[in-house]
């Protein structure tokens, strides 16, 4: 890896939504998590979910879009105010917006009536941080007014408090906040699902007790994505992690200087007269981030004795004389962020995002236990498989009664035909909850018929796997299309092409491999593999490759585009499990040499 890239557990974040749910959950709040730190990124908002949070919380329209196509159907509140153009994309993609103009809810209210819908809205009321809300003077002439539009549902009211103006929330103002709700609910004769307080800043009064009873709903982002950093700043809430979120970037040299320029004074790139203090000569180190990445002033080194000297647009200048561990070049350094320079890392194009989990150091020897039907048991004896993986220290195990495998212990499935791959990952499925698939195949496996006897043919493995027959025996939601990716393939059927064109499955055809490179194809089939899951499996059938001799002329991917896969998989780390398929007892002994190799390099064997 190379570049600055924010790393994000979703572990930590997960655990961190469950801590607030939980502890809201015992004061009769309902929580919704609020993704827009994250720019909306579907694998931060599942973690959330898994966490128990009873909806997300978005500001912009792109993020919820990119919720929304990757499956979440979850309630989704709109955060800001929509402008009166998209009051359309409002009825249409969000179950609750916060309002606060007149002109808006009455647009919202026309447009949902037109669709035959009523839309909920949360009206904001402004208690004193002069962001957006009704003035409480206001608030019930609104309300009588918004009654009257037969589009929009009055289905809660909340507040916004130390945004703009850095106003706390208190016992005081939320307690207001429930007085005008009482109100409205005994004047208008309405009753509102939400009283919704605020933000994580909010969650102190409620660990303080003096959250005022009738608030039932908060909107938190903060405390799960960053652990409360900053909302909890003077006394941390030891119950949330931090560091889900963290900055690295390359150490790109490292050397003893002056702690002061050397010259006559003038501006820095930003128009500024820096003052340097002398502190002799320090050993300084520069990491490949700047100002266009990401707000330098709120990165704090995560090692011990690092210090952060400033930055230029590119470069960020480091004072690492008193690093408990040393710095060198082409070490990688981490940084805690803030929330705002998390949002601009987030933003920034330059940042890559990789979201993944709690990473847990492999075991030295690793295990792999082999699975295979009878004819694939010829072909691999003959291939002698097993000797060959003990010689690139692998301790081979056979299959015992427990069918769940020690972790750490890979499992490769050979089989006759392609249906091999569906025991094989219905039995990763139960070992992980969540996982990618990349598929080496020419046929995509999209069938779906299933035959009279109820079984399911081997070129209907993929449709069955990601429920896309009849949502029977489907391996959701621990395998997602999103990390689904097909390689190699040429040979769908109209009806499969359809399929996989309505899904969310990534396909590099043979003309992408010819386009791209099998490095590139590979390098996107693993980020998507990868992304957000505990690891992947991989299924290979030896008909995807042109193997000489053979099925010459196919138009496949050649021997040596084949092992280049396989050898990226090895180097990526990653792989859960594996299944070959296409060993029968019949099958050629040169194809059978070939497909044995292919599943050695994905194994880690390398020519040196
Ligand atoms: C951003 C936002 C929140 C969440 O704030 P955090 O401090 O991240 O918890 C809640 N409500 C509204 C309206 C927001 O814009």
């Amino acid at each position: 890896m190379s570049g600055p890239e924010v790393t994000i557990d979703l572990g930590r974040i997960e655990r961190n939504a469950r801590t607030v749910v939980s502890r809201c959950a015992g004061a009769g709040i309902t929580v919704f998590g609020v993704t827009k730190g994250m720019c909306g990124m579907p694998q931060v908002a599942r973690a959330m979910l898994r966490g128990g949070v009873a909806g997300l919380g978005e500001s912009r329209f792109e993020n919820i879009r990119r919720l929304r196509e990757s499956g979440i159907t979850a309630p989704v509140m709109l955060l800001r105010s929509p402008p009166i153009a998209r009051a359309e994309e409002v009825v249409r993609t969000v179950d609750i917006s916060l309002q606060s103009e007149l002109a808006v809810i009455r647009e919202v209210s026309r447009i949902a009536e037109r669709l035959g819908r009523v839309h909920d809205i949360m009206l904001m009321v402004d208690l004193g941080d002069l962001r957006e809300g009704i003035w409480p003077s206001e608030l019930l002439p609104t309300v009588e007014q918004i009654l009257e539009m037969k589009g929009v549902r009055i289905a809660g009211i909340g507040t916004n408090l130390g945004c703009f103006g850095a106003i706390m929330p208190t016992e005081e103002n939320l307690g207001q906040l429930v007085a005008h709700a009482y109100k409205i609910e005994r004047l208008a004769g309405i009753s509102l699902d939400y009283i919704s307080g605020g933000a994580s800043s909010s969650l102190q009064l409620l660990l303080d007790g003096t959250l005022p009873a009738g608030i039932n709903n908060l909107r938190v982002g903060e405390a799960i994505l960053q652990g409360g950093i900053e909302t909890f700043r003077e006394k941390p809430w030891d119950g949330l992690e931090f560091d889900a979120c963290r900055l690295t970037a390359d150490v790109i040299e490292v050397k003893k200087k002056p702690s002061r320029p050397i010259g006559k004074s003038g501006y820095d790139a930003f128009g500024n007269q820096p003052y340097f203090p002398d502190e002799g000569d320090r050993l300084r180190a520069i990491a490949n981030i700047g100002r266009e990445d990401v707000m330098v002033e709120g990165l704090t080194p995560i090692d011990r004795g690092v210090r952060v000297l400033g930055a230029s647009s590119d470069h960020l200048l480091l004072d690492v004389t008193d690093a408990e561990a040393p710095v060198a070049v082409g070490d990688r350094v981490a940084f805690r962020m803030g929330y705002g320079a998390m949002l601009l890392a987030m933003t920034s194009e330059y940042v890559e995002k990789v979201p993944m989990h709690d990473v847990e150091i492999a075991p030295r020897r690793r295990m792999v236990q082999i699975v295979a039907d009878p004819g694939a048991a010829v072909v691999l004896a003959r291939q002698r498989v097993g000797a060959r993986l003990e010689a690139i220290d692998y301790d081979v195990v056979t299959p015992g009664d427990d069918a769940r495998l020690p972790a750490g212990l890979l499992r490769l499935s050979a089989g006759e035909d392609r249906g091999v791959a569906l025991p094989a990952l219905a039995a990763i499925v139960r070992e992980t909850h969540s996982l990618g698939l990349i598929r080496f195949d020419s046929k995509a496996c999209l069938g779906t018929e299933r035959a009279a006897d109820g079984s399911v043919a081997p070129d209907s493995v993929l449709s069955q796997a990601l429920g896309l027959m009849d949502g029977e025996g489907a391996l959701q939601p621990q395998l997602s299309p999103e990390n689904v990716v097909l390689v190699g393939l040429r040979e769908a059927s109209p009806a499969e092409a359809a399929v996989l064109k309505a899904s969310r499955v990534t396909v590099m055809t043979m003309a992408d491999i010819d386009a791209l490179g099998m490095g590139e194809v590979m390098r996107q089939a693993l980020r998507i593999a990868a992304n957000g899951t505990t690891g992947f499996h991989v299924s290979y059938s030896p008909e995807v490759t042109e193997i000489p001799g053979w099925i010459e002329g196919s138009g496949g991917m050649t021997v040596r585009e084949t092992h280049l896969a396989m050898e990226a998989v090895a180097l990526a780390g990653g792989m859960l499990s594996m299944d070959v398929s296409g060993l029968t007892a019949t099958l050629d002994e040169r194809v059978a040499a070939e497909t044995v190799s292919f599943v050695m390099s994905s194994f880690g064997k390398r020519i040196l």
